[in-house]
């Protein structure tokens, strides 16, 4: 299925990225990444910042409430130690769902239900890379990237051309390419909003879909991270069952690649990707409910993805957004008080490699969007939340505005940049349904993000708690709000600012 996507990827917001050119065609998932600018933003108002006094009693309690007894940790412990890699439609997948729906069982949801996905089945296989130096063979640390195609069992070897970025990349002369393999060389930068992410990612996207047509061979890409790990960062392309292989290679990697073309040490690359694709598989998301006290029909979405990558065992990417919800909502069940509306909490399937499950949610549930007051995703790793920000009708933005000054005791400033959402709600954005960004410090995060490297250890318990709060906080106004927030205004269904 192709779709247009029209103008993601900001460079002034984001979790699903690009520098945002001209319209992109999209063939799968949005990219996950994250927007919104670094620079400071103007905060909402001067009255938005609650003082202790002002904050409701019930958010009170909840932001009380995650600091002695959040289960964020176990639960994310519970899904990487006990389900391991969860790559859409393989026995990882699987597992996972029984895990979800146990787990929302057990934390005193109602309705814990699957909605049934078809979703891409992709294997990684058997793969390598190695320069020649001096007559010594020199393996490089890489690995496919999502749905790339495989290489001859033997492998390609072949002339390397290096660009440093799409614009490069696109801008080659007709044959330039021919017969070689593209070597896209773009860096990240490391950015506290994951924008960095957002200007890189094209790269790791695009960049078989823009040399197929060159006449190249295979492309490898510069890993899409801020590590100097030699550990590659693998992510989804831009599908085409008939595009060449494609891969990234560890940073390091990448720098001795370009030292020595630079250096005319060698002009060659060999490749060997033994990935296999096997037919659509059977997949889900996972479903269940904090029934709301006066308007259980209306909703309030917290969403996370199930699914993860299979090099490491996705605690970031995205365990910690799965235990951030979870456990939100789980807290606001405990409470005596419960919102007027109902907190549903989707662990949707397959965001890495396809996104077939945000995108079957939306069409699934279309009849009753009217009814979804609001979505948020976490989806950008285990640190704390900084920022609250807000798309849906302009009219409702002073009333968002002073119930996220309601998580300054948190340290979370409201930030006047349109939201998001999410990779896995964009589908719902685009019908109009208002998002909220709870942003999380992505400093850390692209070094880990879609590596091996991707593992429970890396989460610190105290930020993860406060992201809980922050989500639980904001879900709780929002659910027992008067009046609603209306709906996103069409000219920002789709396109990004
Ligand atoms: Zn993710
Ligand atoms: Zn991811």
């Amino acid at each position: 299925m192709r779709r247009k996507l029209i103008a993601l990827f900001a460079l002034s917001a984001c979790a699903s990225p690009e520098p945002r050119p001209a319209a992109l065609p999209m063939t799968t998932a949005e990219p996950a990444a994250p927007i919104a600018s670094e620079a400071p933003a103007p905060s909402a108002s001067a009255s938005s910042s609650a003082a202790p006094s002002d904050i409701p009693a019930p958010i009170a309690e909840i932001q009380k409430l995650a600091k002695t007894s959040s289960r964020a940790y176990a639960i994310v412990r519970s899904l990487t130690d006990e389900v391991g890699p969860r790559l859409a439609g393989s026995p990882g997948d699987r597992a996972a769902v029984a895990w979800a729906q146990r787990t929302l069982a057990a934390n005193g949801f109602a309705n814990v239900h699957t909605e049934k996905v078809k979703v891409h089945r992709w294997e990684r296989g058997a793969e390598s890379a190695s320069i020649t130096i001096g007559g010594v063979v020199r393996p490089l640390a890489v690995t496919a990237l999502g749905g790339s195609t495989a290489t001859a069992p033997n492998g390609i070897e072949a002339e390397v051309v290096e660009v440093e970025s799409i614009a490069a990349l696109r801008a080659l002369d007709k044959h330039a390419a021919t017969g070689k393999i593209v070597f896209v060389n773009q860096h990240t930068r490391r950015t506290r909003t994951g924008q960095g992410y957002g200007e890189a990612v094209g790269a790791r996207y695009r960049a078989a879909e823009i040399a197929k047509p060159l006449g190249a061979l295979a492309v490898v890409v510069r890993s899409i991270g801020t590590d100097h790990d030699r550990l590659p960062h693998t992510g989804a392309e831009a599908r085409d069952d008939k595009g060449i292989p494609a891969a990234a290679l560890s940073n390091p990697d990448a720098d001795l690649l370009h030292r020595a073309l630079d250096e005319k040490k060698t002009t060659k690359l060999k490749l060997t990707l033994l990935t296999k694709r096997h037919p659509d598989a059977e997949s889900a998301n996972v479903v269940g409910e904090i029934a709301g006290r006066e308007k259980p029909d209306e909703i309030v979405l917290l969403g996370a993805h199930l699914d993860s990558w299979d090099l490491g065992t996705g605690a970031l990417d995205d365990g910690a957004g799965v235990g951030i919800v979870v456990d939100a909502a789980r807290l606001i069940g405990t409470m005596a008080n419960k919102p007027r509306r109902t907190l549903r909490v989707v662990l949707f399937a397959n965001e890495e490699n396809g996104r077939e499950g945000g995108d079957e949610y939306a069409r699934v549930h279309a009849s009753e969007l009217a009814k979804i007051v609001a979505a948020i995703e976490a989806d950008l790793g285990a640190d704390r939340v900084f920022a609250a920000r807000y798309l849906g009708a302009p009219e409702a933005r002073p009333t968002f505005a002073k119930m996220a000054g309601w998580l300054a005791p948190l340290g979370v400033e409201p930030d006047m940049s349109d939201a998001w959402g999410g990779s896995d709600i964009a589908p719902l954005r685009a019908l109009g349904v208002p998002v909220v960004d709870l942003a999380q410090d992505a400093s850390r995060y692209f070094d880990f993000h879609h590596t091996a490297n991707d593992t429970f250890d890396k989460i610190d318990e105290a930020e993860l708690v406060q992201a809980v709060s922050a989500v639980a906080s904001l879900a709780y106004a929002i659910a027992d709000m008067d009046g609603d927030l209306g709906r996103v205004p069409e000219p920002k269904r789709k396109e990004r600012w």
